[in-house]
């Protein structure tokens, strides 16, 4: 080991670096702050054993457990406009870089694209792994590259937007966890403004802004009063946003629901897939409010679990599985979870 060598914490405290703000440990942590320190990692013990996990915010996981191995925390910072053209600019953030201070900065630099992205908790690195997305946009939508540290060669890569194969709420790194760590993004962003207005909310919410006209900002604006005003807000009440995915389902079996449910929201998507609203089918379960101790789920919005103070990581995960199985029970749909869940058995749950 050399002084370049990252420092070891074992074991590390997690109570808070998750927004659920549940008591977890690592056995062990460290922190990356620099482009060399993963030149340098296999000559950790802790490293070399374990399972390994790169974290960021910690705004979309949840402690069942304590995590049995080595958290890497990714502090890698700068933002740099890479190149511009009179239409577009190339901009690449770093991954421990906060996600939402740098939506603000590449709309500071005369940049559109990501404002619908605005206020999404968490670090720039851990955007592509669940291709995060809001108000009709994903980063897919502008993603150019990402360069990665890939575990198996020990070395940098560089990963075209095709090679992330995102989906909804998917990529390739979701898929295969053990093998990269995101070290930056390369975002593709317009000089001249394209504004997605597509989903309704944003539009009624600038027209009660009284902005028939909006700017990149005013979007960024319009979203961040959207989610304050819908989403319960981690720094009051421990929560990791929506804890399902949307379930998407074959034509057939949204007819077979929509004959006794009329009014079920029903999403038609390209492929001819039928999406569906969980948090509409949570409600109808009668889920929305719900408390046991202080695991609940938010009386805000019916997709969001919230620990009202001192619930543990177990408590809200059991929580998690009732409602799935009474979602179950009543539609047979099998929700999903959409934050990674670490169990006790360290077991990463992809059910
Ligand atoms: C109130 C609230 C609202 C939210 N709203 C949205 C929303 O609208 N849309 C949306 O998509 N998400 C939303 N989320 C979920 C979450 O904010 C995003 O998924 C975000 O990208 C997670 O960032 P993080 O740094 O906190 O990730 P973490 O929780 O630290 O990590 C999440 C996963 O990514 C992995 N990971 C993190 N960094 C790296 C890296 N550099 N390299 C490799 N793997 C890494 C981790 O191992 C883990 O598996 C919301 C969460 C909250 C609490």
């Amino acid at each position: 080991m050399t002084a370049d060598t990252p420092k070891v914490v074992s074991p590390a405290s997690l109570d808070q670096a998750n927004s659920f703000g549940v008591s977890a440990q690592a056995a062990a942590a460290l922190q990356v702050s620099r482009r060399d320190h993963f030149y340098h990692l296999h000559e950790l013990p802790e490293y070399r054993s374990g399972p390994v996990m790169m974290l960021g915010g910690g705004s979309n996981i949840l402690f069942a457990g304590d995590y049995p191995g080595l958290v890497i925390f990714n502090r890698l910072a700068g933002r740099q406009v890479l190149d511009a053209t009179d239409k577009h600019a190339y901009v690449r953030l770093q991954a421990g870089e906060n996600w939402h201070e740098s939506v603000l900065w590449t709309l500071q630099q005369g940049l559109a694209g990501l404002e619908n992205l605005s206020l999404i908790p968490g670090a720039v690195g851990a955007a592509p792994i669940q291709n995060v997305g809001a108000y009709g946009v994903e980063l897919a939508d502008v993603l150019d590259q990402v360069e990665v540290w890939d575990r198996q060669r020990q070395d940098w890569r560089m990963l075209n937007n095709k090679a992330c194969a995102f989906g909804y709420r998917d990529s390739i790194f979701k898929r295969d966890p053990e093998r990269y760590f995101v070290v930056n993004i390369t975002v593709k962003l317009r000089v001249k403004p394209k504004l997605n207005l597509r989903y309704h909310g944003l539009r009624d919410e600038l027209n009660a802004m009284g902005l028939s006209n909006p700017t990149p900002l005013d979007v960024s604006r319009a979203v961040c009063t959207i989610r304050r005003r819908k989403l319960p807000d981690p720094a009051r009440i421990g929560n990791a946003g929506s804890f399902f995915k949307n379930p998407v389902v074959s034509p057939e079996q949204a007819a077979r629901i929509g004959a006794d449910y009329p009014q079920m929201p029903c999403f038609g998507q390209a492929d001819g897939a039928i999406k569906l609203s969980a948090a509409w089918l949570i409600e109808q379960c009668g889920w929305k409010g719900y408390r046991d101790g202080d695991a609940g789920v938010s009386e805000r919005h019916a997709l969001v679990l919230v620990n009202h103070g001192c619930a543990s990581g177990a408590s809200l995960w059991d929580l998690a599985q009732r409602i799935r199985s009474s979602i179950h029970e009543r539609f047979d749909i099998r929700l999903q979870p959409e934050p990674v869940v670490i169990l006790p058995a360290a077991k990463t749950d992809t059910p």
